[in-house]
């Protein structure tokens, strides 16, 4: 077996015939501004072609059933190892994947529990909420239901006689409204907020035999009470809505909530499997627990038979921890985790896995890191190395560089100003080169001196969301403020809380853009409505003609450009059209053109050549935006799908950017950008907050905390141990202050 990975020749995106070669079995991390073709080696080029090398091993029979990959665009790659690439995408996933049930250990408490709970309430599935035999019969499994919303069916500050019951169809002076007016076993003139318990339960439940007498057209008559919960379910809730009018379902759904399973208190098990227990501990109270908690329980089970199980689900657990994610509890939904949280989860699983001769590919693993966590991380990178794996890394964080055995420094630029290897060696050699990279590594955080006053405050009070304790702060308006502090410190929770209490905030996140697949920069920013104007202007064909999405649409792709394949067992597959290239538009609509160039060539084009080639003031307005987020590199045509989690919140930003007196709210704005595209991130940031407006970014660079005007640190851990603020005020401030770890790596990094 050769000792490198040979590229020879590589050409995918922007890259300029790149030759390289990186050694097996070693940490190899790619560096340089955003776009300069960092992926284009990493993901299109070698994970790409290690795919298509595994695929090719299988039989003609099995080959034939699975999507083909194209040989990327290089003229020769060698040495290449199995891929698997752990990326920031998010877990996502449905209600029942959780975090226990993603790493597996919820499948290991279960044997746990099977073999060694008292009682034992049957073998390992019996525990399973994802199993009838264990899953709680009022929710399936789900830990939540929907419900009556009794807080808006009954005001408690009314009595029955006179209107409590607010839900219209059991309205007080309704016909099944007599019900509750006319029971003689309650007292109908007391409000039922001071009903006692036992008053409630009658209310809701009824007892058997139990009358009331109600009266209509036929005269006066004694009926069966029926409970109001009783009521409500019966006619809403048991019964196929489908068969309503839409009129009654609007009506019904105001009065529902999706709230916690009764039945299991949220447990998602159901009576026998929660009964069963291991030192007083249910299967349902580990997995509610901090994992950093459930570490120390299981560390205190001493039966020996159970030794070995518990062993096990301690040393996977551990490897959670060791990540910095131990403030995680194993029944969080994997789809309320951000993107940082969830590509550290995966790589978790792949610690447990006993592969070697692997090649990991991680994209920016840093990201949601603060700098204390981020050692941690380091070691967990080089564990996988010291497995027998090749480690690729897409990485902007100058402590994880320096960990390289190896670093691949593309550049100069980005687009067509970037594609080439300009530095290739150790870390150190790297600090001393004159690369871009090699420059901005050498420099030192410098602390602002000069902070602005605040214009004014918007309070958060009290809050108390995750694991907030009671926090009440001031958010100074009118200047740039960082929120920092660890991860699980409580840092969203706490910026969420900002925005629920003041809504006209912009917030400007990661999430995916929520728009179709057909998504491009060309059409998120409404240039694509001027340049199909343009083209049907020039040309004397209907506008409808030059988009991808109606008439001018190829065919094969229907104007995707790409074809996608979803497979059973592995992750989906894209691959380009055959029959447009890529291009997207029927072969007629390529040959209309506008001084030379088709509709196609457009959308080819970067947002730099772009403002080269466009007059119209609007567009190039949009153009502008683009470039002063630093996104000049991005085609018009490219699919938004494509774009990393930074990418996607810039372009965001590019859309929300010329307001005045807005709050924007950004969560780690420099994910994804380069040491020096920082530089221009603060200038924008800057721009932003002299024009008027309020920025609150949630961020861990050093150099973006230097720069704010105010800084609020939230820690002093992550989880149970953090959720307070810890400390407040301006960067020069931060240096000086005990007990903040962001206080310790700030002084660190301005040394
Ligand atoms: P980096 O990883 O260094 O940020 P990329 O490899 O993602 O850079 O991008 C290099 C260049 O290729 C950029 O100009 C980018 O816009 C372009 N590019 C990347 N992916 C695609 C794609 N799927 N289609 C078209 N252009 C792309
Ligand atoms: P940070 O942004 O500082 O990383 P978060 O605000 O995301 O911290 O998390 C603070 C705490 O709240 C952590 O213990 C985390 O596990 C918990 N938490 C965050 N989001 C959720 C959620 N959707 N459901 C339950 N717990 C959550
Ligand atoms: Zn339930
Ligand atoms: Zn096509």
């Amino acid at each position: 077996m050769s000792e490198f990975i040979s590229i020879t020749g590589a050409r995918e995106n922007n890259l300029q015939d790149v030759t390289l070669r990186i050694p097996k079995g070693r940490l190899t991390v790619f560096t340089g501004v955003s776009g300069s073709g960092k992926s284009s080696v990493v993901f299109d080029t070698i994970a790409v072609e290690s795919r298509r090398q595994l695929n090719e091993t299988f039989t003609w029979f099995v080959r034939n059933r699975l999507p083909k990959y194209e040989r990327p665009h290089a003229d020769a790659l060698e040495g290449l190892t199995p891929a698997i690439v752990v990326d920031q995408r998010p877990v996502g996933g449905h209600s029942r994947s959780t975090v226990g049930t993603m790493t597996d250990i919820h499948s290991v408490l279960r044997v746990l529990f099977s073999r060694h709970g008292t009682p034992g309430a049957g073998g390992a599935t019996a525990y399973s909420f994802n199993d009838p035999s264990g899953m709680c019969p009022g929710c399936d499994g789900l830990g939540r239901r929907v419900q009556p919303d009794w807080d808006r069916i009954l005001d408690p500050a009314r009595s029955l006689a006179d209107g409590a019951v607010r839900f219209p169809p059991f309205a007080a002076g309704t016909w099944q409204g007599q019900t509750y007016t006319n029971t003689e076993e309650l007292d109908t003139g007391k409000p039922v907020g001071d009903f006692t318990a036992a008053e409630r339960a009658f209310l809701m439940r009824g007892r058997p035999g139990s009358k009331v007498t109600v009266s209509g057209s036929g005269g006066t008559w004694s009926t069966e009470y029926e409970g109001l919960a009783d009521r409500f379910e019966r006619l809403y809730l048991k019964r196929d809505l489908s068969g309503m009018s839409e009129r009654t379902r609007d009506l019904v759904r105001g009065f529902l909530v999706e709230a916690r399973c009764p039945d299991c208190g949220g447990a998602r098990l159901n009576a026998a499997a929660l009964a069963s227990r291991i030192d007083g501990h249910s299967i349902a109270d580990c997995s509610r627990m901090q994992i950093t908690d459930l570490i120390a329980v299981l560390r205190g089970i001493d039966d020996p038979v159970a030794l070995p199980v518990a062993g096990a689900a301690v040393a996977a657990l551990e490897r959670v921890e060791a990540i910095g994610l131990g403030y995680l509890s194993l029944d969080r939904e994997t789809a309320t985790l951000s993107g940082g949280e969830g590509q550290r989860l995966k790589t978790v699983r792949h610690l447990g896995s006993s592969l070697t001769g692997m090649t990991y590919i991680f994209d920016e693993p840093s990201v949601g890191l603060h700098p204390r966590d981020v050692g941690r991380l380091g070691d967990l990178l080089l564990r996988l190395r010291d497995k027998g794996n090749t480690v690729l890394v897409v990485e902007h964080d100058p402590d994880v560089i320096a960990l390289a055995d190896h670093v691949v420094d593309m550049g100069p630029r980005a687009g067509a100003d970037g594609g080439r290897v300009v530095f290739e060696g150790t870390p150190a050699g790297l600090a001393a080169s004159d690369t871009l990279t090699g420059r901005c590594l050498g420099r030192r955080t410098a602390v602002k001196d000069t902070v602005r006053a605040p214009t004014g405050e918007l309070w958060v009070k009290g809050a108390e969301r995750h694991n907030l304790r009671e926090v009440t702060v001031a958010f100074p308006t009118g200047v740039l403020t960082a929120v920092t502090g660890v991860a699980g410190s409580g840092k969203s929770t706490l910026v969420a809380e900002l925005t629920g209490a003041h809504p006209d905030a912009v917030v400007v996140d990661q999430s995916a853009i929520g728009i179709s697949a057909r998504s491009t920069p060309a059409t998120y920013l409404g240039i694509m409505d001027t340049v199909r104007k343009v083209f049907a202007r020039e040309t004397g064909a209907e506008p409808g003609f030059f988009s991808f999405n109606s008439a001018g649409a190829c065919g094969t792709c229907e104007g995707r450009g790409i074809i996608h394949t979803d497979l059973a067992f592995m992750d989906p597959v894209t691959t380009t059209c055959h029959d447009c290239e890529g291009r997207r538009f029927r072969e007629e609509v390529l040959r209309l053109t506008v001084d030379g160039r088709s509709v196609a060539d457009v959308l080819a084009m970067t947002a730099g050549q772009a403002l080269g080639f466009f007059s119209d003031p609007g567009v190039r307005r949009r153009l502008r935006a683009l470039r002063d987020v630093g996104l000049t590199y991005l085609t018009l045509g490219q699919p938004l799908s494509t774009l990393s989690g930074g990418e996607r919140q810039r372009i965001k930003l590019a859309t929300r950017l010329h307001r005045t007196g807005a709050v924007y709210v950004l969560d780690e704005p420099t994910t994804g950008l380069h040491m020096s595209d920082v530089e221009g991130l603060l200038a924008l940031l800057d721009r932003l907050v002299d024009a008027g407006n309020t920025v609150v970014v949630v961020e861990h660079n050093l150099d973006v905390v230097a720069h704010a005007d105010r800084v609020i640190d939230l820690g002093p851990d992550g989880g149970r141990d953090g959720g307070r603020v810890i400390f407040e005020g301006t960067p020069r401030e931060l240096l000086a202050a005990r007990g903040s770890s962001t206080a310790e790596h700030l002084r660190r990094a301005t040394r």
